[in-house]
C-alpha cells in the first residue's frame, strides 16, 4: 500500500501540468481512496481475525482480491487516459513503475495464482498494447518489453503461487503436526496430571493402609501380649519380659524379685456379686499393683493371680514392697455402689538366687504363695530352701500317689462309732491308709494333695467301692453302717451320683447302711449344686454328715442352708471339753437339735470325755477310747472292750 501510495504520487506529481492537472488529481485521489479503503479493509480483517482467531474466510479473500483487481484497474487507467499526452520519459517511467509493481505481485499475491495472473495482465497488458500499437518505434519496443516482462512475470507468478501453495500446505501440515504434537503433549500432560492424581490418591491409600497396618500390628500385639481385661501383660509376654530381666540381672549382678499375688476370697465376690463386679475388681487390683512397678513388668497369670517383677530388688526391698501391695489391696474397693474389702497372699522368689529361669521362678513364687495361703498367714513370704524341701517332698508324694492305686499301696482301716446310749456299734468309719514303699503317709498329708491335683476323684471312687464291698461282707456286724469320707470336690462332680448308684448295685449294700461324711477342706461356693447333690443322695436313703464341724469351711451358716443328717463335732472341741470346747459343743448340740440333726463326737480318748459328751446329749461317740482304726480283717475278731459304758 505504501509503495502504491509513493509511486502513485511520484507518477502524478512528476508529470503533472495544467492540462492534465484535474484528470491526474482525480486519478491520484481515486487511487488514494482505494488505498485507504483497502487499508481499512485489511485493518478490519486483522482485527476480526485477532479477535476470533479465525481468518475471515472466503469473503475476506474476495474483498482482498477485489481490492487488488481494482488497484490494477486504476493503475491501468493511467496509461489509458494519459498515453496520448505522455512523452517518452513519462511512458518509460510508467512502464518501469508498472514493471516493478508487476514484479512484486508474484510475491505479494503468491497465495493465488489466478489473482497473480489477473493482476499482471490487467496491469501490463493495456500499457504493452498501447506501446505496441503506437506509431513511434521506441514505444513499440517498450510495448514488446512490457509483454515479455508480463510473460516472465506470469511464469514466475505461477511458480511463486505453486511455491507459496506448497509452503502454505507445508505450513498447515506443520501446524497440523504441531497441533497433533500439542494435543499429544496435552494428552501426555493430562495423563501426567491424572497419574499425579492417582499417585497422590495411591499415596493417601498407602498412608491409610500403613496406618491400618500399624493399628492392626498394635492390636495383634495387644491380643497376643496383653490381658484383655486388665491390660497387663499376659502369661507369655510376662514370662518373656521376666527372662530378659533375669538375663540383665546376671549381667549387672543386681537381683530381680518376682512377686506372685493371689487374691483371697475373690471367687466369693465373683459368685455373689456377679462377673461384672468381679471384672471391675480385677481391673482395680491391677491398677493398684501397677503403681508399684513399670506397667510392662506387671502381668496377669490367670483368674485372680497377678505377677510383678521388681528389678534391682533384694529380699528386704521385695518384702517391703509386697507388704505395701497388701496394704494397698486391703483398702476398700468401690465397684458399682458396692464397697468391700479384699486381701491377698504374696509369694516371692528371687533371681538369680532361686532360679535363672522365668518359668521356674514363677512356679517357686506360686508355691510360696500357696503355702502362705494354706497356713493363713497374712504376710508376704520369700521362697526358702526349707520351703523347697517341703515342696519337693509334696511333689514326691504326689508322684507316688499317682501310682498308689495300681501298686495296691492304698487300703482302708475302720474305726467304730458307738451309740452313746447303749455302746452298740452304730457305724464304722472308713479311713484311708497309704503304705508308700514301706513308709506310712497319713491321710492328713496326702488327701489335700490328692484334692489339689484332682486325683481325689479316682482315689475316692476306689475308697467308696472298697468300703461298700467290705461292709457288705461284715458277718458279725450285719447291721452296722459304713461311714465314708467324701471330699467336696468328689461331691461336686457331675458323675458322682451315677458312681454311687453303680457301687451300691455292684456291692449289694443297702443304701441305708452307707453314710457319707462330707469333708470340706476346700471352699466351694456353689450352694445350689451342693444342695441338689445332697438331695439326690438322701433320696436314695443314704445319710450325710458334716465332718469336722466348726473348723475350716464347715460353719453354722451352711448347716442352715444345707440339710444334713449328722453333725460331727471336731476332735479339737472334744480335746478342749474342760475349757471353751464345752460351750461350743453345747451350742452345736442346740443348733443340731433345732435343725433335726443327730450329733457325733470324734476323737474321744478318755472315759471322762465320753461320759461328759453322753451327758450333754451327744448321740454317737468315736475315738481311741473305744477303738483305734483297724484293718478290715481285724474287724471279724474285734470285740468292744468297753463294757461298763455309759454306766
Ligand atoms: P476325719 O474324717 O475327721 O477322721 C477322723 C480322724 O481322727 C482319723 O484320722 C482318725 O484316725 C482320727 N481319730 C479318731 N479317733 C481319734 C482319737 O481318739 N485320737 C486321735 N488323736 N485321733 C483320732 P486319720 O485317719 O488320720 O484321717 C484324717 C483325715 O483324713 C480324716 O479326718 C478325713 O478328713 C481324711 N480322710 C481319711 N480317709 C479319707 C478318705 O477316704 N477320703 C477322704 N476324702 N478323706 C479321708
Ligand atoms: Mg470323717
Ligand atoms: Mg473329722
Amino acid at each position: 500500500m505504501l509503495t502504491t501510495f509513493i509511486t502513485v504520487s511520484i507518477l502524478t506529481f512528476t508529470f503533472i501540468n495544467e492540462q492534465n492537472y484535474q484528470a491526474k488529481m482525480i486519478w491520484w485521489t481515486s487511487m488514494i481512496v482505494l488505498v485507504v479503503i483497502r487499508l481499512i479493509d485489511i485493518a478490519e480483517w486483522k482485527l476480526r481475525s485477532s479477535k476470533t482467531n479465525v481468518a475471515n474466510g472466503q469473503l475476506g479473500l474476495w474483498r482482498f482480491s477485489l481490492g487488488s483487481v481494482l488497484t490494477a484497474c486504476v493503475w491501468s487507467a493511467y496509461p489509458l487516459f494519459f498515453f496520448t499526452q505522455m512523452d517518452i520519459v513519462e511512458f518509460a517511467t510508467t512502464v518501469m513503475i508498472f514493471s516493478s509493481i508487476a514484479g512484486g505481485s508474484p510475491t505479494v499475491l503468491a497465495g493465488s495464482r489466478f489473482l497473480t495472473l489477473l493482476f499482471t495482465i490487467i496491469l501490463m497488458l493495456p500499457i504493452s498494447i498501447l506501446g505496441l500499437t503506437a506509431p513511434e518505434q521506441y514505444l513499440n519496443f517498450m510495448g514488446v518489453l512490457g509483454l515479455v516482462f508480463s510473460v516472465v512475470m506470469i511464469l514466475s507468478g505461477v511458480k511463486a503461487a505453486k511455491f507459496t501453495k506448497d509452503s502454505i500446505k507445508l505450513k498447515n501440515t506443520n501446524a497440523q503436526l504441531l497441533d497433533e504434537i500439542n494435543s499429544n503433549k496435552n494428552q501426555v500432560s493430562n495423563v501426567n496430571s491424572e497419574l499425579k492424581l492417582a499417585t497422590s490418591k495411591l499415596n493417601t491409600v498407602n498412608l491409610d493402609l500403613e496406618q491400618e497396618v500399624i493399628k492392626r500390628t498394635e492390636k495383634i500385639f495387644q491380643l497376643s501380649n496383653l490381658d484383655a481385661l486388665t491390660g497387663l501383660k499376659n502369661r507369655k509376654a510376662f514370662t518373656l519380659e521376666l527372662d530378659n530381666l533375669i538375663e540383665k540381672s546376671v549381667e549387672n549382678g543386681k537381683p530381680v524379685a518376682l512377686l506372685f499375688i493371689d487374691l483371697d476370697g475373690f471367687k466369693k465376690i465373683n459368685d455373689t456379686m456377679g462377673h461384672q463386679v468381679g471384672d471391675r475388681t480385677l481391673i482395680e487390683v491391677a491398677n493398684r499393683l501397677s503403681a508399684f512397678s513399670d506397667a510392662n513388668r506387671c502381668g496377669r497369670w490367670g483368674g485372680d493371680e497377678f505377677l510383678v517383677a521388681l528389678s534391682y530388688s533384694d529380699q528386704d526391698t521385695a518384702m517391703s514392697i509386697a507388704s505395701a501391695m497388701m496394704t494397698s489391696i486391703a483398702q476398700p474397693i468401690n465397684v458399682s455402689g458396692n464397697e468391700f474389702y479384699l486381701t491377698a497372699s504374696i509369694g516371692i522368689a528371687l533371681a538369680p538366687v532361686h532360679s535363672l529361669n522365668a518359668a521356674d521362678l514363677i512356679q517357686l513364687a506360686d508355691l510360696t504363695m500357696c503355702e502362705q495361703k494354706q497356713l493363713g498367714i497374712r504376710k508376704p513370704r520369700v521362697f526358702s530352701t526349707e520351703l523347697k524341701g517341703k515342696i519337693e517332698a509334696s511333689q514326691l508324694i504326689l508322684d507316688g500317689l499317682q501310682h498308689a492305686l495300681e501298686k495296691k499301696q492304698l487300703y482302708l482301716c475302720y474305726q467304730p462309732i458307738q451309740c452313746a446310749k447303749n455302746n452298740t456299734t452304730w457305724s464304722f468309719e472308713a479311713l484311708l491308709r497309704w503304705n508308700f514303699n514301706g513308709k506310712f503317709i497319713g491321710p492328713d498329708v496326702f488327701i489335700p494333695l490328692a484334692e489339689k491335683s484332682g486325683l481325689i476323684k479316682e482315689i475316692g471312687a476306689w475308697v467308696l467301692n472298697r468300703a461298700c464291698m467290705d461292709a457288705k461282707h461284715w458277718q458279725c456286724n450285719q447291721r452296722a453302717a459304713v461311714s465314708v469320707n467324701v471330699s467336696i470336690i468328689q461331691l461336686m462332680d457331675d458323675g458322682f451320683i451315677r458312681l454311687l448308684d453303680n457301687i451300691l448295685r455292684s456291692s449289694g449294700l443297702p443304701p441305708e447302711r452307707l453314710h457319707l461324711e462330707i469333708t470340706e477342706s476346700t471352699f466351694v461356693d456353689n450352694e445350689k449344686k451342693i444342695r441338689t447333690q445332697l438331695e439326690q443322695i438322701q433320696a436314695r436313703n443314704i445319710h450325710v454328715s458334716v465332718d469336722d464341724f466348726g473348723t475350716g469351711y464347715s460353719s453354722l451358716s451352711q448347716l442352715q442352708t444345707l440339710h444334713v443328717n449328722y453333725v460331727k463335732i471336731d476332735k479339737a472341741f472334744v480335746d478342749n471339753i474342760e475349757g471353751k470346747g464345752d460351750a461350743i459343743i453345747r451350742a452345736t448340740l442346740f443348733i443340731a437339735r433345732e435343725l433335726n440333726c443327730k450329733t457325733v463326737a470324734e476323737g474321744v480318748e478318755t472315759r471322762e470325755q465320753a461320759l461328759a459328751l453322753s451327758a450333754m446329749g451327744v448321740d454317737y461317740l468315736q475315738g481311741y477310747y473305744f477303738a483305734k482304726p483297724m484293718k478290715n480283717i481285724d474287724l471279724i475278731s474285734w470285740k468292744n472292750p468297753i463294757s461298763n459304758f455309759p454306766v
